[in-house]
């Protein structure tokens, strides 16, 4: 029987819930990469998550600017009123939308509202649609509130979008999230304007007006082929059961300016969310939010943000026209944000990967699949850095072998890693050697 005094010994120095907390890949294969380096090897960087691109030049004149005028202080938890307003117009404008500066709530990023949302919309055992494969922390923030994770898994037959006839079967009386991620991170995906109507329909339908919407829009500016972005929240009453997600991150090349931010129904839930603010960070950084304002504003932008499309659908041709000639592998041509996501069953039958894999021991097993034995490889022996596709999400990841490729590399980069790759898909004897050492399987 357990009392209440040794419960603390039992469990340890850490609480019992951290079990349940995953983590983001892509921040953690740093030290891997670092080891094959170490060793004298060149590795092509195809993992990250972020644009190669500088600041553009007029957003860090801002910010220098703002420095210079002293705004290193605490301010607005909620964000600056003129970002808020700037943010309010501009999603607006490109939404059809009426938005106020008091639903905005600036964050350090678009993550944090992630897990800020789990906490404020779901109690245990509440239920949570997301994509899988999707961004990590959708299920690791699931789990850790104790929510129920409900994978919607993206197919690639579908051309990895989602629609309102497969949400339908996951919906039900304990939903009480669901993210959707357009253009998506990592499979590129974007939905159609009937694919959106249609989950717009089923939320209406099946689903209680409490159950929030969470868009995360982050890659609403990288889109290809003159596509336009479209957002759920655009749709008839869909506008109310929406949070909408954007930042600076990937529209302006600007990851280390930690700034995000959300629209919510309401100026009542934002609130809650300026609060969470105020626990945690208090506020994010004045000149950073100024140099976003500005990033908002300016005309200057527009050019910037087009010549970064323009490289990531160049890169993106080539990338994928070269996966496709590899035996054993085929890409979908991504529509938007700066991600191949290619199918690797092929090499993974050809080198064995599965077998090898249900060989490991048990607990190796547990935390690998096939395609993370390829993506080791690669990194070990071929030295090109990918994620594996249990990276974006675990549960029922098992018997899709996929991997995700960033195209934010330059291009001669890229078409090295491309030889690389071709190489380490008819490396068998490499493979088989690899495997049996064991090295980087950890
Ligand atoms: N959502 C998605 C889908 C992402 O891919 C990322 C970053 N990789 C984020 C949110 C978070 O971006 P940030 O916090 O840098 O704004």
């Amino acid at each position: 029987m357990r009392t209440r005094g040794t419960r603390s010994t039992r469990s340890g120095v850490l609480a019992r819930r951290l079990k349940r907390l995953g983590t983001e890949s892509a921040f953690k294969i740093g030290p891997f990469i670092r080891s094959v380096e170490q060793q004298g090897h060149r590795v092509i960087r195809c993992n990250l998550g972020e644009p190669d691109f500088p600041l553009p030049a007029h957003i860090r004149d801002e910010v220098k600017r703002a420095l210079d005028d002293d705004q290193t202080h605490y301010c607005d938890p909620q964000g600056l009123l003129p970002l808020r307003e700037a943010i309010a117009r501009d999603m607006g404008r490109r939404r059809g939308l009426e938005i106020t500066p008091d639903r905005v709530v600036v964050f350090a990023g678009g993550k944090p509202p992630i897990g800020f949302c789990e906490q404020a919309y779901c109690d245990p055992g509440d239920e949570v649609v997301y994509p899988s494969p999707g961004f990590p922390i959708y299920e690791s923030f699931t789990r850790y509130v104790g929510a129920t994770p409900v994978p919607f898994h993206l197919e690639e037959g579908e051309g990895f979008t989602m629609t309102g006839r497969r949400l339908a079967r996951l919906v039900n009386k304990r939903t009480k999230l669901v993210f959707l991620n357009f253009p998506s991170n990592p499979t590129g995906g974007v939905a159609s304007p009937e694919d959106l109507a249609s989950l717009a329909d089923v939320l209406q339908r099946r689903a209680s007006p409490n159950v929030r919407v969470y868009s995360d829009e982050v890659y609403e500016a990288i889109l290809f082929d003159g596509a336009e972005h479209r957002s759920i929240a655009s749709l008839p009453g869909m506008e109310q059961r929406t949070v909408i997600v954007s930042g600076v991150s990937k529209t302006y090349s600007w990851t280390g300016g930690r700034v995000g931010w959300a629209v919510f129904p309401t100026a009542q839930e934002a609130a809650v969310f300026t609060n969470f603010n105020i626990n945690v960070y208090s506020c994010v950084p004045a000149y950073n939010q100024l140099g976003a304002r500005v990033a908002i504003e300016s005309p200057a932008s527009l050019p910037e943000i087009a010549r970064m499309v323009a490289a990531f659908q160049k890169r993106r041709d080539v990338v994928v026209k070269g996966l496709n000639a590899i035996p054993g592998i085929t890409c979908r041509v991504p529509k938007g944000a700066f991600y191949a996501f290619p199918n690797i069953g092929g090499v993974c039958e050809a080198l064995g990967a599965e077998r090898a894999w249900q060989r490991l021991p048990t607990a190796a097993r547990a935390r690998s699949s096939p395609s993370t034995l390829f993506q080791r490889f690669l990194l070990f022996r071929h030295h090109v850095a990918t994620m594996d596709r249990r990276s974006f999400g675990t549960i029922g990841a098992e018997g899709r072998h996929y991997l995700r490729l960033s195209v934010a590399t330059g291009l001669e980069d890229l078409k090295e890693a491309l030889a690389r790759i071709g190489a380490a898909a008819r490396d068998r004897q490499g493979f088989e050697d690899f495997v049996r050492e064991g090295s980087g399987l950890d």
